[in-house]
């Protein structure tokens, strides 16, 4: 079972709150929507986008329970593993983008059935590859987190499963969806989400903007997750170095989660809590 695009709409359309904003940001290269949920009007802006990868949906299936539990504690008043919900929410806005690559997630979910003219385009542009166990790229070949405009770098010389950053920086439509919705609202953080490894990355290029130290920390501390430092190819073109990069504030790469890629969805059940009291720590 995986969680994919109609899954993650179903959910979208639940939140039936009147106090929850829906933007429409973008639409990806098959013309998938590129959805923001906004929660709070408060003076401490946050953006959490998850899924860049195809086989990590399980990080929109994450933010997706957690914007429903917040919105239900804010309602009911009650504690949200410690903290007042209602407090947050008058303090903070918290925009939060799902799914980032929802062609990817569809492609790794469902696979492409053969009769499918996509199918021999993908395989003739990205070698033969078992689309469930190896695709985390967009519908183009294209590794939506490589894409970025900070030290980009092609990496590979044309699409593939993985690792391709596309012809240019931004060169995606659901990078631009991103990139232009990030430029809009200025947010004073961004958090990205991945799987697996249950680590911590807060630096780009050696760099470390101002407060993402101390926010780091309280992370690891609630969540039990390492901070450390990227190497080889995760170490530029990624949203989060972007995001250092074009606007000198903390960004982050969380790596939810620990085992082999796509992880198993009910493993959600066992790490929820620690992503959720992450998320909590790193809004004010
Ligand atoms: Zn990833």
């Amino acid at each position: 079972m995986c969680y994919d695009y109609k899954t993650l709409t179903a959910d979208i359309d639940r939140l039936g709150y009147d106090f929850i904003e829906r933007t429409l940001i973008g639409k990806s290269v098959e013309g998938r929507e590129i959805n923001c949920i906004t929660i709070g009007g408060g003076r401490r802006t946050t953006l959490i986008a998850a899924a860049f990868h195809g086989l990590e949906s399980i990080t929109a299936a994450a933010v997706m329970r957690f914007a429903a539990d917040y919105a239900a504690h804010i309602t009911s008043g009650e504690m949200f593993f410690g903290k007042s919900a209602a407090r947050l929410f008058v303090r903070n806005t918290l925009h939060i983008v799902p799914m980032v690559n929802p062609d990817g997630v569809n492609i790794a979910a469902h696979g492409i059935d053969p009769s499918n003219p996509v199918h021999s385009e993908l395989i003739g542009m990205a070698g033969i590859c078992d689309f469930k166990r190896e695709w985390q790229a967009n519908a183009r070949g294209v590794d939506l987190n490589h894409n970025y405009d900070a030290r980009w770098d092609a990496i590979k010389e044309g699409p593939s499963p993985t690792k391709y950053g596309g012809e240019y920086p931004e060169s995606e439509p659901e990078t631009r969806a991103v990139t232009g919705f990030v430029r809009r609202v200025r947010p004073d953080a961004l958090i990205a989400l991945h799987s697996q490894g249950r680590e911590i990355y807060r630096d780009f290029n050696g760099y470390c903007p101002a407060g993402a130290r101390e926010t780091a920390h309280k992370m690891a501390a609630e969540s039990g997750y390492a901070v450390r430092h990227p190497t080889g190819t995760a170490a530029f073109g990624g949203c989060k170095d972007w995001f250092i990069h074009e606007f000198d504030r903390p960004g982050f790469t969380i790596e939810i989660g620990y085992g082999k890629n796509p992880l198993p969805l009910n493993m959600l059940d066992e790490i929820y809590e620690e992503i959720a009291r992450l998320l909590l720590s790193a809004m004010a």
